[in-house]
């Protein structure tokens, strides 16, 4: 009777509950394992549960049952471990990416006479849960990026490229290595903006960062520093060397004709070059002595780079 009502519960329950054998037998399996696997309890009983899903990780599996029975607890495998052990069918085929249902399985030991000889799986179909929280995984890191990067020009925003750079800062500080700052802002953009109207502004923008981060190494950091105003921070990088990165960059921009409307706009740079010296307490220092070179380019004829003067403080 007892035996009976377990029975027609178990069928009832949404969640696929199977019973093994310690020699990994199929002794139990209810409704929702025949719906979502689509095999009768006639077709698996007694077989192997590695012959009725040759999909499972069989070392990973022997490994996990043996220790249920030998430790007598029980053990779990979240989908966020591993996204299903069983190939079941779910019954969201056309709003979520994977083809079988997302599983939480749960293995409890059952003690007949205080040996374990037997094990249940219970099978939790999480696909639900899975498919938000991928979802919701994928909206955070759109979120996160867009929080760090400028809409139009795809440059780090003002917020971010300043955290870069404080960052920066103290790692050059406190390794005592080189840190150099380029700061670049466009000639006559208001011209620029009122010959073209502002979408071609707003091109020649996007296409002066694409040139501008296409002429960079992996770890310098290239923000939007204002409207028209872009910095480049260069970590492990002197003078010398952030000057011939200017100029690059300089050169590239005035040679490179932007296509706008069947038009070409010209558009070129000012650029001002600041290294950190040992006198920098701040790294908004470095940020004022590259904007006065910066300054000195725009009221020496624009479209060059200058470089700040190194301080010597007696
Ligand atoms: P200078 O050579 O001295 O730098 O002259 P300028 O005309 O570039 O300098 P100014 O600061 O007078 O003008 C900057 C212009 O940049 C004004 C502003 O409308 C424009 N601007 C700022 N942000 C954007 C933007 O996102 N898109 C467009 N199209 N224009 C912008
Ligand atoms: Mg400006
Ligand atoms: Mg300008």
């Amino acid at each position: 009777m007892l035996n009976e009502l377990c029975g027609d519960l178990s069928n009832r329950l949404n969640t696929g509950i199977l019973i093994l054998d310690n020699n990994f037998k199929i002794l139990m399996w209810n409704r929702f394992l025949e719906v979502h696997a689509n095999k009768s309890d006639k077709q698996v009983i007694g077989k192997s549960i590695f012959t009725v899903f040759p999909e499972l990780p069989k070392k990973w599996f022997e490994r996990k049952l043996s220790s249920v029975l030998q430790l007598k607890n029980q053990s779990f495998c979240g989908w966020e471990q591993r996204h299903h052990l069983f190939e079941l069918s779910h019954s969201r085929p056309i709003t979520t990416d994977s083809d079988f249902m997302a599983q939480n399985c749960t293995f409890l030991p059952i003690e007949v006479k205080g040996e374990v000889e037997r094990i249940c799986i219970l099978i939790e179909d999480v696909t639900d849960v899975c498919h938000y929280q991928t979802q919701l995984n994928k909206v955070l890191q759109e979120l996160a990026l867009s929080n760090r990067i400028d809409g139009l020009t795809q440059a780090f925003n003002r917020k971010h490229w300043e955290e870069c750079l404080a960052a920066e800062f103290s790692r050059a500080q406190r390794y005592k290595q080189d840190l150099a700052l380029v700061m670049l802002d466009l000639d006559q953009f208001k011209l620029l903006n009122d010959t073209y109207g502002h979408q071609g502004g707003d091109k020649v923008l996007i296409d002066i960062a694409e040139v501008i981060n296409g002429l960079l190494r992996m770890g310098d950091l290239f923000g939007r520093y204002g409207g028209e105003e872009f910095a480049v921070i260069l970590p492990n990088t002197g003078l010398t060397g952030a000057n011939d990165v200017a100029e690059r960059i300089r050169k590239a921009i005035a040679s490179n004709a932007i296509e706008y409307q069947d038009k070409n706009i010209n558009a070129t740079v000012s650029i001002g070059v600041a290294v950190m010296d040992e006198y920098d307490t701040r790294y908004e220092d470095i940020i004022s002595r590259a904007d006065i070179a910066l300054y000195k380019a725009k009221n020496s004829g624009r479209n060059q780079v200058c470089l700040a003067k190194e301080r010597i403080i007696s």
